[in-house]
């Protein structure tokens, strides 16, 4: 029987008495082998992903949405705020209608992918654009709900990360133990940081050992590897488009910690990972997604990084379906035949 991320770990969630149980059967994403990848990074190791886009919206933002919601559902909330770049909005949308509540998300100005605007318009929420960046549009939610009984459900809510922790449990149960590295994408660091501190609770209840971290950015929007916020982040990876990172500070000490690192990396570097992915392993997912295994790729080349013999996990955050539009753009338009068997021939013998 499948079950929600409340049902099978809420006993190690730090979460009040009072949230209401709330799920859409989130979690419980596959960690699927990648032999071939593993081998075209340089080989010797052996790389799993966490497929993260399997979850209900798309993304991994299911987990931190079933707690949070759960949390302000369960106190009387009606409403609750967020900003996104998209999936967060996707997620909050969905959660709140399964729990009878509004949505108000604010998305900033510029690109937020196709298939995660659709998605919180689908279930119902009421979408504002910010004519400014995600930062500008987070510290109005922070100043309306300091305003009114709004429930705000960033990463700046503790309840978020609460729910993030179960997927490094679920890693460390399909494991047996923690991998030996984990790589994964980093905008606002929410998630990052849940995954360190899922993976210390689960070390310090069961001796399950910690991963060292690699967090990987995109080179226009590296707040946490220049030292300094960027004010206007530019990347494809819209996902983590962020200049500002809410949770910057605990994402750099957990890095630091677990004996890792937080880097950045190109624009073609994520694109080219994207393809690798899809094409050597069959798992589509959207630009940002793509991040953490270019940061791996990169390393690895540059001889910073020996995984020799080593278990590395890398987390796949989003669906290749929220952002179809990156690849069709990409990618040469099909080639037209007239309907006969000829001009196919023709074309499978060029
Ligand atoms: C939200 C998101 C991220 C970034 O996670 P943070 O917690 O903001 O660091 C990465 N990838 C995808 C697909 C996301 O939706």
């Amino acid at each position: 029987m499948a079950k929600g991320i409340l049902e099978r770990y809420g006993h190690l969630l730090e979460l009040p008495a009072h949230t209401r149980p709330l799920t859409l059967l989130e979690g419980d994403t596959p960690l699927i082998p990648a032999p071939r990848l593993a081998e075209t990074l340089g080989g010797g190791f052996t790389l799993w992903i966490k497929y993260e886009g399997l979850n209900p919206t798309g993304s991994f933002k299911d987990r931190g949405m079933a707690a949070a919601i759960g949390e302000a559902w369960g106190r009387g909330a009606r409403v609750a705020i967020c900003a996104s770049t998209g999936n967060t909005a996707a997620s909050a949308a969905a959660y709140a209608a399964r729990a009878g509540m509004k949505a108000v998300v604010l998305i900033p100005q510029g690109k937020v992918a196709a298939g995660k605007l659709a998605g919180a318009l689908a279930y119902g929420a009421q979408v504002v654009q910010v004519l400014g960046s995600f930062d500008d549009a987070l510290r109005l939610v922070v100043e309306i709900t300091q305003r009114r009984p709004l429930a705000l459900v960033n990463s700046i809510n503790p309840y978020r990360l609460e729910g993030q922790k179960t997927a490094a449990f679920e890693i460390c149960d399909a494991l047996g133990e923690a991998p030996d590295w984990l790589c994964l994408p980093v905008g606002n660091a929410g998630n990052i940081t849940a995954y360190w501190m899922g993976f210390k609770q689960y070390d310090s209840l069961k001796g399950s050992g910690r991963p060292r971290l690699l967090g990987v950015q995109a080179a226009g929007a590296a707040p946490l590897v220049v030292g300094h916020p960027i004010e206007h982040p530019e990347t494809v990876a819209t996902a983590i488009r962020i200049g500002r990172p809410a949770r910057g500070e605990q994402a750099l000490q957990a890095a630091a910690e677990s004996g890792g690192r937080i880097i950045a990396v190109s624009d073609e570097e994520i694109l080219a990972m994207q393809r690798l992915l899809a094409q050597q392993e069959g798992i589509w997912v959207e630009p940002a997604s793509a991040a953490g295994l270019a940061g791996l790729a990169a390393e690895i080349r540059a001889g910073r990084l020996d995984v020799r013999g080593q278990r590395v996990v890398a987390v796949c955050t989003g669906h290749g379906l929220k952002d179809p539009q990156i690849v069709t753009q990409q990618m040469p338009a099909p080639l037209q035949i007239p309907p006969h068997l000829e001009a196919l021939e023709e074309i499978l013998a060029a």
